[in-house]
């Protein structure tokens, strides 16, 4: 079936074997997102690696990395196995395979995302359950429609900004700039592969006014990536008409790499039209192969053009390897989406070379976060290793879908680049100090 994204089945959080615990110095996300789902539903990352043919961990990062394959015969199947990952009592976490009756799992007819293993359970959940069923109905249909991504079908064409970067403060100021979207979304609503998706899904197709506001909540995550980099480019002051610039992409994994095209980040030159070319370099232990396994440019990105390239590895190295050697261009500016410095590990081998490294050299970061408890905790880390923040905030250009926990869906859902905080260098008493 060639390239296929795991939807929602491995997308964020992926699985391992009962045994596994996280090592101190892992660098693997997905390893501590396995992890995590074992700690609420025990037994679900063995259901996901079961339902992808897989035996253990290190099988799903081969795959990733392009060096074993994740096959199905069909869509049908794919869907299938998907909803088998999500197939576990809301109420005791109870998986099928638990129960004296798999076939007993009922599904919420309300909002067709989560299962219940009896009428008990559902009735003692619902009391917490209907605070988030109309949500979960909401992410179940995203999590499909997610699909048209990789499809072809989404995004939707956009247009060319006709206000200036700065007078485009929020999602309804860029709208207001792309006219009428209605023939665009009644040819996407109308296609091939949302009929496709709809006939092997293991639900009925939603509403078209359901679908429709689908639709535009997955573009607005595929978008919010690349106005959040300009975004960055704003906050300090860098000036893309004047020269060309160079953004390092930090922590980039499989969500923004995986299925990966060259053109991904294009919004940016309708952002900054006529601009003198902008390069994006994405760096991480997790970046999967594809177009965009390129070298970094060693100097300019061509004019009026995003060009994206990427590196295996992790930040200090690619620094080490290739910044150093005048191999790569310095940046003007780091992003880092999620990098999840709240995660089990604080900031391990991973981030914190990292971060001193963007703090010595004194470079203009901005990193997101899915959530406000994410945000507040990112910047005591920041704090700790006195860095001059320059200020946090909601993103006014967040994703509109909203994701749940896989394996605890009775909670507020979090959203892609919700949050941001940016810094630059060392804070100035501490410079003082030094002097
Ligand atoms: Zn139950
Ligand atoms: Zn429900």
């Amino acid at each position: 079936m060639g390239r296929i994204r795991l939807v929602g089945m491995a997308g964020k959080v992926p699985a391992l074997p009962e045994s596994f615990a996280p090592s101190p110095d892992s660098v693997f996300s997905d390893q501590f997102g396995f992890f995590s789902l074992d700690s609420n539903v025990p037994g679900l990352s063995k259901v996901i690696l079961d339902n992808l043919n897989m035996k253990d961990f290190s099988e799903y990062r081969a795959a990733l990395e392009g060096r074993g394959k994740v096959g199905f015969r069909s869509h049908k199947e794919m869907f299938q196995k998907m909803e088998e990952t999500f197939k576990f009592c809301a109420c005791c976490s109870k998986l099928p395979r638990n129960l004296p009756d798999p076939s007993l799992l009922r599904l919420c007819a309300k909002c067709l995302n989560v299962y219940y293993c009896s009428k008990e359970c559902q009735k003692k959940d619902w009391s917490l359950h209907k605070k988030f069923c109309k949500k979960l109905r909401v992410v179940a249909i995203d999590r499909l429609v997610d699909w048209l991504l990789h499809t072809g079908d989404l995004p939707f064409p956009t247009e060319t900004w006709t206000h200036p970067a700065k007078a485009v403060r929020c999602w309804d100021d860029w709208l207001s700039m792309q006219g009428d979207l209605t023939a665009r979304m009644e040819l996407i609503l109308s296609g091939k592969n949302m009929t496709d998706l709809w006939t092997n899904a293991c639900r009925p197709r939603p509403e078209e006014v359901e679908l429709r506001e689908s639709v535009w909540r997955v573009c607005s995550e595929f978008l919010s990536r690349p106005l959040t980099l300009g975004l960055g480019i704003q906050m300090f002051l860098l000036d893309p008409y004047s020269r060309p610039l160079t953004i390092h992409l930090v922590g980039a994994g499989h969500n923004e790499t995986l299925g990966a095209r060259t053109t991904d980040l294009d919004e940016l030159s309708r952002m900054f039209p006529g601009h003198q070319g902008l390069e994006v370099v994405m760096v991480g232990p997790e970046v999967v192969k594809g177009p965009i396994m390129r070298p970094p440019l060693r100097a300019f990105g061509p004019r009026g053009r995003v060009y994206i390239s990427a590196y295996k590895g992790l930040y200090h190295e690619f620094w080490e390897e290739l910044v150093e050697k005048g191999e790569a261009a310095r940046p003007d500016l780091v992003v880092g989406f999620h990098p999840g410095f709240h995660a089990s590990q604080g900031l391990g081998e991973g981030w914190l070379p990292t971060l001193l490294l963007l703090r010595d050299y004194c470079i203009p970061s901005v990193f997101t976060m899915y959530n406000d408890g994410e945000l507040k905790y990112s910047v005591q880390i920041l704090m700790e290793l006195e860095m001059d923040i320059k200020g946090t905030g909601p993103n006014p250009f967040s994703s509109q879908k909203p994701e749940q926990v896989q394996s605890s869906p009775n909670k507020e859902p979090s959203y892609c680049n919700a949050f941001y905080l940016n810094f630059q260098g060392l804070l100035e008493d501490k410079l003082e100090e030094e002097d």
